[in-house]
């Protein structure tokens, strides 16, 4: 199988991209095939070098690779143009002056269902300088074959004669593509459904030029959880945006993969090797896929426990390298194995990271509404004897503390909670952080006593 991925480069790779790009990934390594890129650049303005490294820069990171040189569209533009000099040669396009309004009154005249044929219309241009150019459509019927949705059949008398190149003989977007891809030995073509309706038109310029015609997927809408199309309202929702979160590309590949995969359930951990051998195409469904963000957070939980705690220390100090924290973690490797180790649970992304214990390296956060409740007067008078207790305590491990503010808790005849969280607020700022006992332990006694004075002294 030859596949392509043929983006247009308009910025940020979206998730549906990235879904096209993979599931085209996928059937290649799964079928010893190839996979080819293609950039769609035509469109001049917006296909700068910046928007097309962005997207080659996501397929890199998804790790994609694809096969060859990416080939950019504009390069075949003669090619593009022979081809339509040869189809007017043969008479199967001819140019036409025909405007909107006049293939309007032909269906006011016809038939609002009848495609516009302009080969006998007054608006046909002899001179060959003059008019756009037009395909004629044959009679008969178009199918196509397509491995999510079956055949569909588009009779031609419903469809115009499309416009294939300007005036100045440019070639326009669905010719572009059929060429492309019939001479890249295309075998299949798997893309969004949004293009669906340009199928029937590229094909009838293959099957003007006699040429073989590729199978078609054509993938279903994405959806967000409210069953709406996926759009930034639903969080992230492009590659760029998934990296920034803190997600990793195992984790976002076997989501995607198994987004709208007929047989599985997209919470199943599969590895990409596996996906690669499991993929097929012809079990995607054809209903919409639902982009649920809170799945791919829980999978990509998973992922990040799943690179064990040294694994996962190294991709979190990546990760706060690049995002602006490398001073506050730089040589305190052993701090942040133990911050990682204490955090794993409690975080789905690696930005959760620093939120959850950036305060271990980086002092107290200021959370007003967690120091007002929790160290008011009557917290402190508790926290104070915390102070006491965990000032006495030798080793000061995650047990020995535990003990002992349970003993703690006891003798006070309070609830846990409002002996514990003035010690967390203390410690962290906040209200929310890894085990109490663990952090404390992970800070030592002398910084954890430090902190717990600087909140009794307000
Ligand atoms: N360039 C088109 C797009 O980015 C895709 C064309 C195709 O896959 O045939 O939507």
């Amino acid at each position: 199988m030859r596949v392509r991925f043929a983006p247009s480069p308009t910025g940020a790779l979206h998730v549906g991209g990235a879904r096209a790009a993979l599931y085209n990934w996928l059937v290649a390594r799964g079928s010893g095939g190839e996979f080819l890129l293609r950039i769609e650049d035509t469109d001049k303005e917006r296909s700068t070098p910046e928007n097309i490294e962005q997207i080659l820069d996501a397929l890199r990171w998804l790790g994609l690779d694809w096969d060859g040189e990416p080939v950019l569209q504009t390069t075949h533009e003669d090619r593009h143009r022979d081809v339509v000099r040869q189809l007017l040669d043969e008479d199967k396009a001819y140019r036409s002056t025909a405007t909107a309004d006049d293939v309007k009154a032909y269906k006011a005249e016809h038939g609002a269902d009848r495609g516009f044929r302009g080969a006998d219309h007054p608006t046909r241009s002899t001179d060959p300088e003059v008019g756009a150019v037009r395909l004629r459509v044959p009679e008969g019927a178009t199918v196509v074959r397509d491995l999510i949705r079956g055949d569909t059949t588009f009779q031609n008398v419903h469809l115009d004669d499309p416009v294939i190149a300007r005036a100045d003989g440019s070639p326009l977007y669905n010719l572009a593509v059929a060429i492309d891809d019939l001479d890249a030995g295309i075998t299949h073509v798997i893309r969004g459904e949004d293009h669906l309706s340009n199928t029937p038109k590229q094909l009838l310029v293959l099957q003007a030029l006699g040429a073989d015609e590729p199978v078609y997927a054509h993938l279903p809408l994405l959806h967000g959880p409210d069953g709406k199309k996926l759009s930034k309202r639903h969080g992230a929702a492009s590659v760029q945006e998934l990296r920034d979160a803190g997600y990793l590309p195992d984790a976002v590949v076997n989501y995607l993969a198994l987004l709208g995969w007929g047989d599985a359930d997209d919470e199943t951990e599969i590895p990409r090797d596996e996906l690669v051998k499991r993929f097929a195409i012809d079990r995607v469904s054809k209903n919409p896929a639902r982009f649920d963000e809170q799945k791919l957070k829980w999978l990509n939980g998973k992922y990040l426990r799943g690179q064990g705690v040294d694994g996962l220390a190294a991709t979190i100090r990546g990760h706060l390298e690049a995002t602006g924290h490398a001073d506050e973690i730089a040589g305190r490797d052993d701090l942040l194995r133990t911050a990682v180790e204490i955090s794993q649970e409690k975080i789905s992304t690696v930005d959760d990271f620093w939120t959850l214990a950036g305060f271990l390296f980086a002092g107290p956060v200021d959370d007003r509404k967690a120091r007002d409740k929790w160290l008011d007067a009557g917290h402190l008078e508790h926290l104070a004897a915390v102070r006491e207790t965990l000032a006495a305590l030798d080793p000061f491990s995650t047990d020995v503390v535990d003990q002992a503010l349970r003993a703690l808790v006891g003798e006070r005849g309070v609830k846990a909670k409002d002996v514990f969280q003035p010690l967390r607020v203390a410690l962290a700022g906040t209200a929310v952080s890894p085990g109490v006992f663990e952090s404390a332990a992970a800070l030592g006694r002398d910084e954890t006593l430090r902190r717990v004075d600087a909140a009794l002294a307000g």
